[in-house]
């Protein structure tokens, strides 16, 4: 079974037995659940897409392991144009459901901790990439969802991992044994954790010696004892429980996130792919973020075309289109948009073969492109909502609409041009707020704030990429001075 179908996807999560919470209780059936679902049905999409003859060549590829025909999200990427599918692939799934399908950061752990094991063995004698090997041959036939998680809760921001007051601040070994390790700790912001079967950690940042018992990556099952997740609020995510469609601006697709606690989880040996070798935890992170900024040049880029659309929507239900100022800002959004995707390209395009044989793409270009991301989209939202006018925050709700005494009103009142119905015009700004201020604007605005590293994260390393040497060695050239 190389490539499941979306409902086989949907019975395999319901079929492994999590430790979800929210709002201070167990969620017993997190399929069913009204505000967990519709991230499911995201991820649900990047299978459906798959078996549509017309995507075969973006959302499936060729598995270098085993032949078989996979879904491009477990892939290795085996050369540029790989790199580059893969930016399509998120656009169109972006494009699909207009929210955070969650499936691309095990991807990128996957390429990541592909190249960083060859490495470690090389150096240390150790077998994690075979481990790896075995792991991914394994997500690859069954078509497994697997979360990549990094970011840990950390405490103070200026101490060490092991200078932290409280020890679990990031994720650690507590025990080793001869099968395996235990570990105790957390990683926060996990996206779509909840809709995955397995589970990757990784450091998060570069370590020092005294660090050892912080170096640390393996994979596990979501239904691993011990691990447990709290999924984090969004905003209006209790309007899912109101039982309508239109106020929730996008009924069917969404993201989720969660914290997620290793309350003293056990690893056997042949899942781990880093253990205590902790100069290595500085290019397992640089290589994991570098294809994850490559990723945001091409989700928020189809989200981003959802947003245009439905601003232009709003342009034509309110009389506007031909104004000549609502089409310069809808060139101004595409011209936006289309950077971020030319960042995401291009970063791809340029990209080169690591010692592994695995393609990596070119880090400065992955962190411009991440860097425009944390920009463009708070000026795409603002321009969608600059379009959509003040009742994209002022209109009353759907039970309004649908009342049999004031829906009338609300009907005649909050009506656009002729031949457009009050409730469509609802529908378009309803589905503007989601992806400005509502549940979607935790995928779409904020996460392209912080998610893969907040923006400072990249300007060190465009400093760090970015040769300023040979830039200075160019102007003395012209300007031809001799030291
Ligand atoms: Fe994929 Fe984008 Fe969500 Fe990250 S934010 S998991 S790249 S859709
Ligand atoms: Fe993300």
């Amino acid at each position: 079974m190389a490539l499941m179908t979306g409902e086989q996807y949907v019975e395999s999560i319901a079929n492994l037995k999590m430790e979800i919470y929210m709002f201070g209780k167990k969620i017993d059936n997190p399929v069913e659940d009204p505000i967990l679902r519709p991230s499911l049905n995201s991820v649900k999409a990047t299978y459906d897409l798959a078996q549509m003859p017309e995507y075969e060549g973006l959302m499936t590829a060729t598995s270098h392991l085993t032949g078989e025909r996979i879904n491009r999200f477990s892939h290795i990427h085996q050369n540029a144009e790989d790199l580059v599918k893969k930016v399509k692939m998120q656009r169109l799934c972006g494009q699909t459901t207009a929210a955070c399908f969650q499936r691309c950061v095990g991807m990128d752990a996957f390429n990541a901790i592909y190249s960083t094991t060859y490495e470690v063995d090389k150096a240390h004698g150790t077998s994690y990439h075979e481990n790896f090997l075995k792991f991914l041959r394994y997500c690859q036939e069954k078509d497994l969802v697997v979360d990549g998680a990094m970011t840990d809760p950390k405490g103070d921001r200026s101490l060490a991992p092991s200078k932290q007051e409280d020890p679990d601040l990031f994720l650690r070994v507590v025990e080793r044994r001869p099968d395996g390790v235990v570990v105790r700790g957390a990683k926060a912001h996990q996206t779509g954790m909840c809709n995955s079967h397995e589970v990757i950690t990784m450091p998060t940042i570069a370590m020092g010696p005294d660090d050892k018992d912080y170096a640390i990556s393996f994979a596990v099952p979501l239904d691993t004892p011990g691990l447990f997740m709290i999924i984090g609020r969004q905003s209006c995510d209790t309007r899912k429980l109101e039982g309508g469609e239109i106020d929730v601006g996008n009924s069917r697709y969404g993201g989720v996130e969660a914290l997620a606690v290793f309350d003293d989880v056990f690893v056997p040996n042949e899942r781990l792919f880093l253990n205590g070798e902790t100069e290595f935890a500085g290019m397992l992170v640089e290589r994991f973020a570098g294809y994850h900024r490559q990723s945001y040049g091409g989700c928020k880029v189809g989200v981003g075309d959802v947003l245009i659309g439905a601003a232009a929507v709003a342009a034509d239900y309110n009389g506007v289109a031909k104004a000549s100022h609502v089409k310069d800002k809808l060139i101004e959004m595409t011209h936006l948009n289309e950077t971020l995707y030319a960042c995401g390209i291009a970063c791809s395009a340029e990209g080169r073969p690591t010692e592994s044989g695995n393609y990596m793409i070119d880090l400065l270009l992955a962190n411009v492109c991440k860097q425009n991301v944390t920009r463009f989209p708070y000026e795409i939202a603002r321009l969608a909502e600059d379009l959509a006018g003040g009742i994209v925050v002022t209109a009353p709700s759907e039970q309004d609409l649908k009342d049999p005494k004031i829906g009338p009103v609300v009907e005649k009142y909050f009506k656009g041009v002729a031949g457009v119905s009050t409730e469509n015009r609802l529908r378009i700004l309803r589905l503007i707020e989601n992806l400005t201020l509502g549940t979607a604007a935790v995928g779409y605005r904020t996460e392209s704030l912080h998610g893969a590293g907040s923006p400072q994260a990249q300007r060190i390393m465009i400093s760090r990429q970015g040769n300023l040497a040979a830039k200075k060695e160019l102007a003395k050239r012209i300007a031809r001075i001799e030291e």
